[in-house]
């Protein structure tokens, strides 16, 4: 008989995109997801995210999976490789279609990125619906000149499910109407690839995940990846987005920093208690300069931890200093 008391196991997963070695912000986001689904007893799934041919490179995912069990980082299920499930998104995007739910849109990246075009908070432009009511001609003449990305169809902001909001477990509610604040947007891109939006939400469906953790730079997605789970037939996931490092200079790392990637990291400090404990500190789970295993922070986890220091912002020479 099963117990009425026993909870849901969490299902975490590692989702990185194997575009270069993983650096110091990318560390510290699998290392708060590993850390979370370890203090629950749950699962953790690793996904490669090499849908977009330029991160193709079996190589760099390789190297990605051997840094993340040096650093102890260990996972239960996968790897899956996105590359490999293109049959499984088109059939996604398929459903999504047949309902109406999609249009083709010719518009030139040039059109949707100009000045003059709406943009939302974190630069992002908003789709104002040039190709939404589209006639059948006027589709016809322009599939002579281009191939057309894909557009989902969002609800008009008097729809009483137009807007979407959940708990953050770090950066607390958050609410987003989707119409005004990103518009339609992209399930394929005009190449034929499956937009990053779609991908991640069959995924996470079908992997059965139930939590998210990742950078607060996708928290933006996460409105646009609830409404298309409740399209598909997916339920939510609890979603957790950590900050992200910063650069002496005001710059978020990004993969091109190559001082602060985990080969350098490693040359630097060696022992991967060193890195892990550096990375902990930032959030108050280890001492400044204590070197720690992954394993041994299990039971210092929280999110409350977490969330108390979101507002630091973590200059890369501390990091590497402290
Ligand atoms: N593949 C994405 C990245 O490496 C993460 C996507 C996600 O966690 O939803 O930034």
């Amino acid at each position: 008989m099963n117990n009425p008391t026993t909870k849901q196991q969490v299902v975490g997963r590692f989702a990185p995109t194997p575009s270069g070695r993983m650096h110091a912000g990318n560390l510290f986001s699998a290392l708060m997801a590993w850390l979370s689904v370890r203090s629950s007893g749950g699962r953790l799934v690793l996904r490669i995210e090499d849908l977009d041919p330029r991160a193709q490179d079996r190589h760099t995912a390789q190297v990605l999976m051997d840094d993340l069990e040096w650093l102890g980082l260990t996972w239960d299920e996968g790897p899956y490789y996105q590359s490999e499930r293109g049959d499984i998104y088109l059939d996604a995007l398929g459903r999504l279609r047949q309902e109406g739910l999609t249009y083709p849109c010719f518009c030139t990246r040039a059109e949707l990125h100009a000045a003059t075009a709406p943009h939302a908070s974190d630069g992002t432009y908003i789709y104002q619906g040039t190709c939404r009511n589209l006639t059948p001609e006027e589709v016809a003449e322009r599939l002579k000149r281009r191939p057309p990305a894909t557009r989902l169809r969002v609800p008009m902001p008097a729809d009483p499910h137009s807007s979407y909001s959940f708990v953050d477990k770090v950066y607390g509610l958050q609410s987003e109407v989707l119409a005004s604040e990103c518009g339609d947007f992209l399930v394929q891109r005009s190449d034929g690839v499956i937009a990053y939006q779609l991908a991640v939400v069959v995924d996470d469906g079908l992997m059965g995940v139930t939590e998210v953790v990742r950078g607060h730079d996708l928290l933006g997605s996460s409105a646009r990846q609830m409404y298309l789970q409740d399209l598909l037939g997916f339920p939510h996931p609890a979603y957790a987005h950590v900050p992200l490092l910063i650069a002496p200079d005001g710059r978020r790392l990004s993969k091109r920093d190559a001082d602060l990637d985990l080969g350098a990291l490693k040359e630097r400090f060696r022992r991967p208690e060193a890195i892990i404990g550096r990375l902990a500190s930032l959030v108050g789970m280890a001492e400044p300069g204590e070197e720690v295993s992954a394993d041994r922070l299990v039971g210092r986890f929280s999110w409350e931890a977490v969330a108390a220091h979101r507002g630091d912002i973590v200059a890369s020479e501390e990091f590497l200093t402290k």
